[in-house]
């Protein structure tokens, strides 16, 4: 990986253990600290056929790369960063609302094979290979068929989305074949660390059953405290819901709740 996805995954690779030999290494290429592999830095786009072709056992590239590419590669694991949209889009000013209206319209984009897979209607594709967002206004195209991030480009450009053809992240690819177990499951195990937190916190023993739904896990530590009539609680949650299930703690009768990170998770 480089570019966009490349900080990302190299703290991917550290936070499972394959950080490079030399701290700070910015070289191309480094061998790992703790385990047989070289990490080979280079730019997203060519990562689908590295590993189709067997210069590399495994990559990280983008989920849009690698099935625009159509390439033979095994998808091993969705990494959780770099997301983005791909959306058709066209100027503000345009009289197209829905996706359906595209039929016939002349579209530009860099991603040909998924926008004639995913927009529902048949288009006129027009190929080109970057700066997808001008090609309206200079009478290209009606339409783009592009990546979306923030949606910024878009607005800088004068353009609105009419609909998203697909969801993308990182992804973690293999060649078919390739012995890959091992260096999946340690980034697995991060992945799913960063998915969660961990939640300790303390209440009276006749809030427990709230407590209990709140946290929604199946099989929360229960421990007695010392003080008569409390227990400690401990449980595993999505760390998305972290931001809503605080406040209700509290409102059930938690106290000194404490939320903790999680390195590593395997179950
Ligand atoms: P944004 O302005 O944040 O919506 O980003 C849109 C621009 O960045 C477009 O030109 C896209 O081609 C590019 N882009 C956005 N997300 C990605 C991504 N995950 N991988 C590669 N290019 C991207």
């Amino acid at each position: 990986m480089k570019g966009r996805l490349r900080e990302p995954a190299v703290s991917l690779l550290e936070d499972a253990g394959l950080g490079p030999e030399s701290p700070g290494e910015r070289a191309l290429a480094f061998p790992c600290r703790n385990a047989p592999v070289d990490v080979l830095l280079v730019r997203a786009d060519d990562i689908p056929e590295y590993v189709q072709d067997g210069v590399v056992d495994c990559g990280i590239t983008g989920l849009d790369l690698v099935r625009e590419r159509g390439s033979g590669v095994e998808e091993l694991l969705r990494l959780g960063f770099g997301s983005c949209r791909l959306d058709a889009a066209v100027p503000e000013e345009s009289e197209y609302e829905r996706l359906e209206e595209l039929e016939g319209a002349t579209v530009a984009t860099v991603f040909p094979r998924l926008a004639r897979e995913l927009l529902p209607v048949p288009v006129e594709l027009v190929e080109i290979t970057g700066s997808v967002e001008v090609a309206p206004r200079l009478g290209l195209a009606d339409a783009i068929v592009d990546l979306v991030s923030s949606g910024n480009t878009l607005r800088t450009n004068g353009l609105r989305s009419l609909g998203t053809l697909f969801r993308s992240e990182a992804v973690l690819i293999g060649r078919e074949g390739a012995d890959t177990g091992q260096l999946v499951a340690m980034m697995r195990a991060v992945v799913e660390g960063r998915a969660h937190r961990y939640v300790m916190l303390n209440a009276p023993e006749s809030r427990l059953d709230a407590i209990c739904e709140l946290v929604g896990s199946r099989s929360p530590s229960v421990l007695p405290l010392a003080e008569p009539g409390m227990v400690a609680v401990h449980a595993l949650v999505d760390a998305s819901r972290v931001w809503k299930l605080l406040p209700e703690l509290e409102a059930a009768g938690a106290t000194s709740i404490l939320v903790v990170p999680v390195e590593r998770m395997v179950s």
